[in-house]
């Protein structure tokens, strides 16, 4: 392809995707598509010869997109969301064109330096203390691993890269029932064990783990030869939105010297608004490393993910290493892949830039205390239908219900308002039972989008019950 039809064809990949976007809200959320579907259509090896851009296109239009589940559709209430606001998506355009490698300042000045004044952007968005440093990772799954790595190095006094585990006794972590399933698997992978990862029970209203339990959990551990590494705590856990008390929390972390890591992938978006820190995030910035998503709820195209560090050093002693082929001469400068897992790194800064300037801090608020507001007008709304009970309230944008009937059904109720397709509902569990979660977050939505599920429950629910 030479690169005058590189622009031809850039011109109308940009007006199929605006045409996309504008249409959206007619198509079902889920494609009607069955396993295998999709392949059955693809050809079994790969061409000898070059084929057309336009057979190529016209293949991607007829085949990949009719087995998309559509994240940007406006109603879509499952999970969490992947929100891609435009102006971040014209970014990315623009990094897939320069496509540099932003693995060491000298790889990529530019990149680097937006790349540090991006993460203190968002930090001060969020209300976060001066101090704080951090770096932009692909995924909280990675954020969380490094911070994973950082305990255990820490509690092993740097030993265990160099020597291993073996030997070291049972280093423990501690977090909340209501983690992600990625702080599971970062312990797995750090070596540190599932059963070494002791999880808490949780108390009151937004489901936060019980600092007394906490506290005993860590002293048994000591009485019994072990090594407490680390507490992960959570603001907006997957299920229902579970959300630690971080004060009580900490003042168990400081006296135990505990590294703290927080998992906000989700809900650290709504800390832009001031008005929901009080209850969520005070005493915030004693964590020691912070992770959150712009590539969720705030409107940055995946990937993005930012973790905050209160004092970097331990998570570059754990993870920087330095051969001769990367060491570079002259002044002191950030190599941001001496803070993360991977060496290579995608220029992940300049889509929070395009976003950040193009609606403002102003804009991006009203988007989401919309989404807040109209989540509770929906959640009274369904209360309202007969039979069926809010099995937990509103946290921020997140709640669940059950429809009358046993798990069977909540799973019934699901699948039919999925197949459906006017909206797209994801289930969950809570305290033993099968849930129906709701999140609003999508970022173009409206009201009447959010109404909309209060509508197609109660008919597909009169049309199975
Ligand atoms: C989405 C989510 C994660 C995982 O995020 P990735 O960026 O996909 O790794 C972890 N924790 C919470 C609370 C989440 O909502």
């Amino acid at each position: 392809m030479n690169w005058d039809e590189y622009a031809d064809w850039g011109k109308h990949i940009a007006d199929w995707g605006a045409q996309y976007h504008k249409t959206l809200r007619d198509r079902p959320v889920r494609p009607a598509t069955r396993p295998g579907e999709i392949a059955a259509q693809l050809a079994t090896a790969p061409p000898m010869k070059g084929e057309d851009m336009s057979a190529i296109m016209a293949d991607f239009e007829a085949i990949v997109m009719s087995g998309m589940t559509h994240w940007q559709h406006p109603r879509f209430f499952a999970y969490f969301p992947a929100n891609a606001a435009p102006p971040s998506m014209l970014a990315e355009q623009l990094v897939n064109t320069v496509a540099a490698q932003c693995m060491l300042w000298q790889t990529s000045p530019a990149a680097t330096e937006l790349e540090g004044v991006m993460v203190d952007w968002l930090r001060q968005a969020l209300g976060l203390a001066e101090g704080f440093t951090g770096v932009i990772q692909d995924s909280a799954s990675s954020a969380t691993l490094s911070a994973v790595l950082t305990m255990r190095e820490r509690a092993t006094g740097y030993s265990g890269n160099r020597e291993g585990l073996s030997g070291k006794g049972h280093l423990r972590i501690y977090c909340s029932q209501e983690v992600h399933s990625s702080i599971d698997r970062a312990c797995w992978v750090a070596g540190i064990g599932q059963d070494n990862l002791v999880k808490i029970a949780t108390t009151g209203p937004r489901h936060g783990m019980d600092p007394a339990a906490l506290e005993e959990a860590i002293k048994a551990d000591l009485t019994a030869g072990h090594n407490p590494a680390g507490i992960i705590a959570i603001t907006g856990g997957t299920g229902v939105g579970g959300s630690d008390a971080l004060g009580p929390v900490l003042r168990v972390a400081r006296a135990y010297d505990l590294y703290t890591h927080l998992d906000a992938a989700w809900a650290g978006s709504a800390m832009i608004c001031p008005e929901f820190r009080d209850a969520f995030w005070a005493d915030v910035d004693g964590c020691d490393s912070i992770v959150f998503n712009p590539h969720k709820w705030l409107g940055a195209q995946f990937d993005c993910s930012v973790q905050f560090l209160r004092d970097a050093t331990p998570q570059l002693n754990t993870l920087k290493i330095e051969p001769e082929y990367l060491k570079t001469s002259g002044e002191a400068v950030t190599n941001y892949s001496e803070w993360t897992i991977p060496l290579g790194r995608r220029f992940r800064a300049l889509k929070l830039w395009f976003l950040l300037r193009s609606y403002g801090l102003e804009g991006l608020q009203a988007r989401i205390r919309n989404h807040v507001a109209w989540a509770g007008e929906l959640c009274e709304a369904i209360r309202a239908l007969d039979g069926f009970e809010i099995t937990t309230e509103p946290i921020l944008s997140l709640f669940s219900f059950r429809c009358p009937g046993g798990d069977a059904d909540q799973q019934r109720l699901v699948d039919a308002i999925n197949v459906d397709g006017r909206i797209y509902l994801t289930q969950g569990a809570f305290d033993g039972r099968k849930i129906i979660r709701v999140q609003v977050g999508q970022f173009d939505c409206t009201r009447a989008d959010v109404m909309a599920v209060h509508h197609v429950v109660q008919e597909v629910w009169e049309q199975i019950k």
